[in-house]
């Protein structure tokens, strides 16, 4: 494997990077339709990649297993082969063969990308086979194709970096977007804690990124997102030491059918417990959820590194509020781990998010709950949430600019959701798509705020340049440039992309 230390070719003015990208988007599509078409290109293929590496064409026994990725929603995009890569060698053939052919490619990782960008009807590169993780003094050194449940696995080394909460969750597409989950308040999200990376770039040369090396791509992988500067085949995290850690978790479920006042009163008390938590030891997320079949619920799950007791003392006037559930308990650090982790089943699902900077008032909690407590779940008795992640501490230390992950001053990263089962018809999804819309455009005003978190993509987001990476946006445009100036590495809400969605 060679890694280049040239950094390949000096950027354009950032105002006409996007046009430029765009005509190279323009031809792809009605070559790539051909070049599929051949068995000999394909074969081409098997024969730049190790013997390690497995390609799956439709009909063969493994494509059904390999072709689509988690969100079931785009289900119906069939990829004309699907590569597993054993190295980061048969990344980069990969890569150069599809640059070659043009035919369109999407790196695959965890594959829980909400708007099925890792997804194509092209080559679907998944390094998922590559997914070590060794510890190297206080370093996690981590395969490109590693989910949150690798990281788990490999607890013997007693060492965490923050990572997210679903095991199928792919540490690539988390750090490259940010990273939220039950830790960044006390050591930052995940993209805080990387140090460097390996990225295969567009003419199939294998870089190092890190502070000291090719410094304008490092800072674009820790928040640009997964896809638009090359594939990341490793990544070396600065982590903690966490075997004698212990922490208590916590569920506080409260019922919403019964009196949606209870929101406004839970929220009021999170406020002065959060605002009170000096040391950034407790994290949370608060779900308002309508689960499809009538039930609603507002749930406050979270841990707090510490004992028991004293989370009890800090929680008193929340527990007071009388939830329906409140479990509590002081575990072990990777036990606390464990409890918070939630596999989620394969279903198609939507989401929109916002970022606000401010808290919210009493009316947009009352909003929100009688959003969830009218949420119309269909036939297909489909789930509606807002779901608030507390963002703060640690998470906020870095400048808006410092990564390219911006939203540095945000209360909450709020997760619009719907989720249905796969094949539900069209005409029932439509109006669970409507509600969110609804719900979206409600807090957009109320919150004052269009930004938005990379990893919950929106396909129908129209500013999404600014709602993703505000000021950090054409200074990614110039890193696009720089690293991938033909645009090969795209999809449609790629850095550098033009059209409005
Ligand atoms: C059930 C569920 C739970 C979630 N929980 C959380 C959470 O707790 N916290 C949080 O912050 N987010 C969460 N997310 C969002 C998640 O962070 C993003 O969807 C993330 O991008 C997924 O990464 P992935 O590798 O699994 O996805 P993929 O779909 O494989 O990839 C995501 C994007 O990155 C690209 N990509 C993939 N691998 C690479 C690579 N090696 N190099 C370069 N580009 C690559 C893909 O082409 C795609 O554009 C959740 C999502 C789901 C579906």
């Amino acid at each position: 494997m060679r890694i280049s230390r040239r950094v390949v070719l000096r950027a354009g003015a950032a105002s006409t990077a996007g046009a430029a990208l765009a005509g190279a988007y323009a031809n792809l599509p009605a070559a790539a339709a051909e070049r599929r078409q051949e068995p000999a290109v394909w074969r081409e293929l098997r024969r730049s990649v190790s013997p390690a590496a497995r390609l799956y064409r439709p009909g063969d026994p493994g494509y059904p297993a390999h072709a689509t990725a988690d969100n079931q929603r785009y289900a119906s995009v069939r990829p004309a082969g699907v590569l597993s890569c054993a190295s980061p060698d048969d990344v980069a053939a990969a890569v150069r063969w599809c640059a070659k052919h043009g035919v369109p490619f999407a790196a695959r990782s965890g594959g829980h990308n909400y708007a099925g960008y890792s997804t194509t009807r092209g080559l679907v590169i998944s390094l998922r086979p590559i997914r070590h993780v060794v510890p190297r003094g206080r370093r996690l050194h981590v395969g490109g194709g590693a989910t949150n449940s690798d990281v788990y696995a490999a607890r013997d080394a007693g060492l965490y970096f923050p990572g997210g909460r679903c095991p199928g969750v792919g540490v690539a597409g988390l750090t490259l977007g940010g990273g939220l989950g039950f830790n960044d308040r006390k050591w930052g999200l995940t993209c805080d804690r990387l140090v460097e990376t390996c990225v295969v770039l567009a003419d199939g040369t294998v870089v190092r990124a890190a502070d000291d090396e090719n410094a304008d791509l490092f800072w674009a992988c820790r928040g640009g997102a997964g896809g638009n500067f090359g594939l990341n085949t490793s990544f070396v995290f600065d982590a903690v030491p966490v075997d004698r850690l212990r922490a208590t978790v916590f569920d506080l479920v409260f019922d919403l059918v019964l009196d949606p006042r209870v929101a406004v009163e839970v929220m009021d008390e999170l406020q002065h417990v959060l605002d009170a938590d000096r040391a950034n030891d407790l994290d949370l997320r608060v779900g308002f959820r309508h689960a499809g079949d009538g039930a609603t619920s507002l749930s406050v799950l979270g841990q707090r590194l510490g004992s028991e007791d004293a989370l009890r003392r800090l929680l008193g006037p929340l527990l007071k509020l009388r939830p329906a559930k409140a479990f509590i308990e002081e575990r072990g650090f990777w036990s606390a781990q464990d409890y918070l982790m939630a596999p989620a089943a394969r279903e198609a699902h939507a989401s929109k998010s916002l970022v606000p900077e401010r808290w919210l008032t009493p009316d947009t909690v009352t909003a929100v709950a009688e959003w969830t407590r009218a949420w119309r779940p269909g036939p297909a008795r489909a789930s509606g949430f807002v779901t608030l992640f507390a963002m703060g501490g640690s998470s906020d230390a870095p400048r808006p600019d410092e990564t390219a992950y911006p939203h540095r001053r945000a209360t909450f990263v709020l997760d619009i959701g719907t989720t249905w089962r796969p094949g539900t018809a069209q005409a029932e999804v439509a109006p669970l798509l409507e509600q969110i819309r609804t719900v979206h455009h409600t807090l957009r005003h109320r919150l004052r705020t269009d930004a938005a978190y990379v990893n919950f993509p929106d396909p129908d987001l129209r500013d999404w340049r600014r709602a993703y990476y505000g000021a950090n946006y054409e200074r990614l445009v110039e890193v696009k440039h720089r690293y991938d100036p033909a645009g090969l590495f795209r999809y449609a809400q790629a850095v550098g992309a033009s059209g409005s969605r």
